[in-house]
Parts: structure tokens; C-alpha cells; sequence
């Protein structure tokens, strides 16, 4: 801009500067040329006068004026020249200034001499007796009058030019500053130049409009944030070179990212180095679905690539990760169940099994039937409890199981499954007391009462000759609880966490011995679950054991 303005202003001095400069020149020129001629002309008569007076020989007297005199003859004669020899001169008759005095009584010309610089004004007069008197001057030609100015107007320009450089810095910066200093961010607090306004506000309302533009589009960003951000899958979309264009922090957790993506582009690769994300991305950027499972963090994830089209080119790439640890444990649960579900059933099976084909083929005594024909009922009985156990648990495997809940008395309820198991304690010479008041909860009452056999069956199972089982029901300020405590064997330390779960047994033959099916405290884990109530249970070895249940408020 700066050199704009230096520019425009150094070519308008300078038009300006020769304008003027030959303006001036022309005008100086012609009225010096106008004095000069009439000058000229003044001498003439002058001259004329003192010649028809006193003769030829006056001119001899004005013989050194700086101006040619020439006297000429009626036919063209010179007959006097005070710078020239007249018999050396030419006839001067065709001469333009001649002619017309011969004529006119007067004439004039001009002719430029020999050189463009000098021109010269001719002045001729007629006197009375015809003779022709002529006065010519030599002045600078308009050229040599220009040409003389010249070293003026070369000497103002660059004083022009030196004015205009400094000037124009004055003028730039005087412009500039309050045009760097505006405020574009609220143009319209800016008091500059009128000629300003138009644009500022200008500005104003485009700023206006960019404004509502970026609300708009953090309105939809936070949005599309908070809906990423809430998902527990994690999410990402890459462009075509693996860069992270957006991601959810479901997707740094999934991946085992160590830090977020840096505000720069940052490849997806670096967030998982496994081969399985890798080969994802990388199918998904070559324009196919992929599926892969990663592992990370001992967590297991499936990697849902899919590819980003736009007319027929792959543009990128969404990511979608999710947490299949649990699903993945449960399907190990599930088989490991199953295995380990055919192989109890097939124990008790493969003894009724034999026992029935030694009856068949006749061996058995007739006397040692009823014994044999009581093992198959023993085992019968175990595999009916042990088909009942796998039903139990299955109906509280089920998510959406829609039982009854109602309201009833949690210490009724441990006095009637006492009172069912009665018999079996004493058998065994075991006491069973319960202490407690009513204390109601709200649940599945099939449920509970499953639970609390178990438990109370457990607890007379693994008792000692002559033992107790105390079953204590409390309500305070934290919520009903029952606790089931034997003076029993107890579980060893190291088993204490094992036996919730399925099929577990401290003592494989003992536990089959008194009718276990390894399933009773899984039950109780799983009816625990079921009302949101903790199980917790303290055991000492050859002394006893205690199972607490505590149900929320
Ligand atoms: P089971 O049908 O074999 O009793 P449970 O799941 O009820 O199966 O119990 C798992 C194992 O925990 C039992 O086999 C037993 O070894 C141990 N156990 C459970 N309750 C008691 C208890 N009250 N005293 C000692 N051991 C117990």
C-alpha cells in the first residue's frame, strides 16, 4: 500500500511538475517573443524616421546595435548590412518579409538559423523613396527555452521525489495505524474515517452471521459429543490415512490408549498396535466390512470397521468397539456348565445303569435286591435333586424372569424350611434354632425359601455329631439380614472363595455322601443377586461356618 501511495504520488508530481514547468515555459517564451518583436518593430520605425531625415549615412552611426540592420533596394539590393558585406549578399527581393513590405508597407517572418536552438524575427519596413529597411534579432528558440529549463525541472523533481517519499510514509502510516487497530471482532466500537463505515458494517453483520454459524455447529458437535461420550462402545472415524478425525473416550479405554489423540492428526494405529485392530482399519480403508476381536488389558473387544463411501472412493473409515469380556466369560460359563452338567447327570445314570443290568442278568441274590434296588433310588434321588438344583439355577439365569414379588416374614420363613429339615438334623443329632422377630422383605418368597434350605441344608450337611445351627434374623438401621451359623467342619481358607461357584465341592466324596450337588450355594449366590442382597461367609476349619445375607433397605 505504502509504495502505492509513493508511486501514484511521485507519477502526479511529476505530470504535474513538467505540466506546470512547461506551462510556464510556453508562456514566458511567447511574451518575451512579443516584447522582442515589438521592440523590433519600434527600432525599425525609429530607425526609418532618423534615415528618411538625415540620410543612408545614419545607419552608420547605429552601425554596433546588437540587432542586424539591413538597408535594401527597391530591386533587392543590399545596400547596407552592419554585420555582413552588402556586395557579398544576395539579392534579397524573394525574401517573404521583403515581399510583404514592398507590398503592405511592412512585413515579418521567422526563420529558425542554422542550429534549432536560435531563431530568427525578420522585420522589414518600406521607407518613402521605396528603399526597404529590414531589423532582424535572434532569440532562443521554444526547444532551446525548454531544453534550458530542463536542469530546474530534473532538480525540483527529485525534490518532489524526496517531499513524496517521506510524505507518503506520513501519509500511509497516518492511514494505516487506525486501520490496524481495528477492532474487528466488534467493528462497529470503532470510530475511524467515515469512508470506513460502510465496510465495518459490512463486517459487523458477517460477523453476526459466522457467530450463529459456529453456535450452530457447537451446538451439534456437543450434542454429537454427548451422544459418543454416553456410549459404552467405543467410537472412532478416520479419514483415509488413518488419521483420528473423532473419537469417544469409550474408544481410548477399549483400546488401551495411554493418552488422548493430540490436536494434530494422529493415526488410529498408534492407539492399538495389535494385528487385529490393524487388519480392521486397514480392510475398512480398502472399502470391506471387518470384524475383529482384540485383546487388551485382559479385556476381549470386537472391532466393527466399516468403510466411509462417497461416490464409489473410500473416504475413511467408523470404528465401532465393544466390550465382550462378559459376554465371552458367560459363554465359558455356559460351556463349562454344560460339561460339567452332563458329567453329574452321567454319574448317577451310570450307577443306575449297572445296578439295573446286574439285577437284569439275574446275578444279584434275590435276598441282596432290595439293597441294590435302594442304590437305585439313592442315586435317582440324587440326580432328581441334582435336576431340580439345574432348573433353580436356570430360572434365576433368566434376565427377564417375571416372578411374583410380595411382602413376607423373612424369620417365618427360616422357622418353616427349619421345620423342614428337621427331621434330617436330628437324624444327625443336629439342634437347629432360629432367633428373631418378624422382619419383612419384599421379594420372591419360592425363592428365598430355595436359598434358605440350601443354606440351612449345607449347614446340617456339613455339621459335627450333636451340633448347632443358629439361623438369626436382625433388622436395623442397614436392612434386614439372616445369618446362617453351624458348629461345623468349616471350609478351608483356600476354598472359602470357590464354593459360589458351580459344581464346586471342598470334599468331592464327602459332599456326594450327604446328597450335595455342588449347586446349593451357587443358588443362594444367584437368589442374592436376584434381590440385591450381599452373601458374604466366614468360615473356620473344624470349627464352623457362617453365611450372612444382608436385603437392601
Ligand atoms: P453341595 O451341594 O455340594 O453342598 P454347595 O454349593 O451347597 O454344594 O456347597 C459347595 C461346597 O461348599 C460343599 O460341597 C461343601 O464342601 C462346602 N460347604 C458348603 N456349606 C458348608 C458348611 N456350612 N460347612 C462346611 N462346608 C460347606
Amino acid at each position: 500500500m505504502r509504495k502505492k501511495i509513493f508511486n501514484n504520488m511521485c507519477l502526479l508530481a511529476l505530470v504535474t511538475i513538467l505540466l506546470s514547468s512547461l506551462l510556464i515555459t510556453f508562456v514566458y517564451y511567447g511574451n518575451s517573443d512579443a516584447r522582442m518583436k515589438a521592440e523590433v518593430r519600434e527600432e525599425a520605425r525609429y530607425i526609418r524616421g532618423a534615415v528618411e531625415l538625415s540620410g543612408k549615412d545614419y545607419l552608420e552611426t547605429v552601425k554596433n546595435t546588437p540587432n542586424r540592420i539591413t538597408l535594401i533596394d527597391t530591386d533587392g539590393t543590399v545596400l547596407f548590412d552592419n554585420q555582413a558585406d552588402p556586395a557579398a549578399m544576395e539579392n534579397h527581393s524573394d525574401r517573404q518579409e521583403v515581399k510583404q513590405a514592398v507590398t503592405a508597407g511592412a512585413g515579418e517572418a521567422t526563420r529558425m538559423s542554422g542550429t534549432l536552438s536560435e531563431k530568427k524575427f525578420y522585420y522589414a519596413i518600406k521607407l518613402e523613396n521605396g528603399q526597404i529597411l529590414r531589423i532582424a534579432s535572434e532569440t532562443a528558440s521554444v526547444f532551446a527555452a525548454v531544453l534550458s529549463m530542463l536542469p530546474w525541472i530534473i532538480g525540483i523533481a527529485v525534490l518532489v521525489a524526496v517531499i513524496t517519499v517521506l510524505f507518503s510514509n506520513f501519509l500511509t502510516k497516518k492511514i494505516v495505524t487506525p486501520i490496524n487497530r481495528l477492532d474487528l471482532n466488534h467493528p462497529a466500537d470503532n470510530v475511524v474515517y467515515d469512508e470506513l463505515s460502510p465496510l465495518l458494517s459490512k463486517i459487523n453483520r458477517q460477523n453476526e452471521v459466522i457467530d450463529q454459524q459456529i453456535r450452530s455447529l457447537r451446538e451439534k458437535q456437543e450434542e454429537f459429543t454427548s451422544i459418543t461420550e454416553n456410549m459404552s462402545e467405543g467410537f472412532l472415524v478416520l479419514d483415509k490415512n488413518t488419521d483420528i478425525l473423532s473419537y469417544n473416550t469409550s474408544a481410548l479405554r477399549l483400546l488401551g490408549a495411554d493418552a488422548a489423540p493430540a490436536e494434530s492428526h494422529e493415526s488410529a494405529l498408534a492407539l492399538n498396535r495389535s494385528a487385529g485392530f490393524r487388519s480392521a482399519v486397514d480392510a475398512a480403508l480398502s472399502g470391506s466390512r471387518s470384524e475383529q476381536l482384540v485383546r487388551q488389558g485382559g479385556r476381549c473387544c470386537q472391532v466393527m470397521a466399516n468403510p466411509v463411501l462417497r461416490e464409489g472412493e473410500v473416504e475413511g473409515a467408523v470404528v465401532v468397539i465393544l466390550d465382550i469380556t462378559e459376554r465371552e466369560e458367560r459363554d465359558n460359563l455356559r460351556r463349562e456348565f454344560t460339561a460339567n452338567v452332563s458329567h453329574e447327570l452321567k454319574t448317577p445314570l451310570t450307577s443306575i445303569s449297572g445296578f439295573a443290568e446286574i439285577i437284569q442278568n439275574g446275578i444279584v441274590k434275590p435276598e441282596d435286591i432290595p439293597r441294590f434296588a435302594g442304590n437305585i433310588y439313592v442315586e435317582s434321588q440324587r440326580l432328581i435333586s441334582l435336576v431340580d438344583d439345574i432348573l433353580n439355577l436356570s430360572r434365576l439365569d433368566e434376565a427377564d424372569v417375571q416372578l411374583e414379588r410380595e411382602d413376607f416374614d423373612l424369620a417365618a420363613l427360616a422357622r418353616d424350611v427349619a421345620g423342614r429339615l428337621k427331621d434330617s438334623a436330628k437324624k444327625n443329632g443336629v439342634v437347629i434354632t432360629v432367633i428373631g422377630d418378624k422382619t419383612m422383605i419384599n421379594g420372591v418368597k419360592s425363592i428365598v425359601d430355595e436359598m434358605l434350605y440350601n443354606l440351612l441344608d449345607n449347614a446340617v450337611k456339613y455339621n459335627k455329631k450333636n451340633g448347632r445351627v443358629t439361623v438369626t434374623i436382625e433388622n436395623d438401621q442397614n436392612g434386614p439380614t439372616l445369618a446362617v451359623t453351624d458348629t461345623g467342619i468349616g471350609i478351608p481358607q483356600s476354598d472359602v472363595d470357590r464354593v459360589f461357584e458351580r459344581f464346586y465341592r471342598v470334599d468331592k466324596s464327602h459332599s456326594k455322601e450327604v446328597g450335595g450337588t455342588g449347586l446349593g450355594l451357587s443358588i443362594v449366590k444367584h437368589g442374592a443377586a436376584f434381590h440385591n442382597a450381599k452373601v458374604s461367609l466366614e468360615s473356620t476349619e473344624g470349627k464352623g461356618t457362617t453365611v450372612r445375607l444382608a436385603f437392601p433397605n
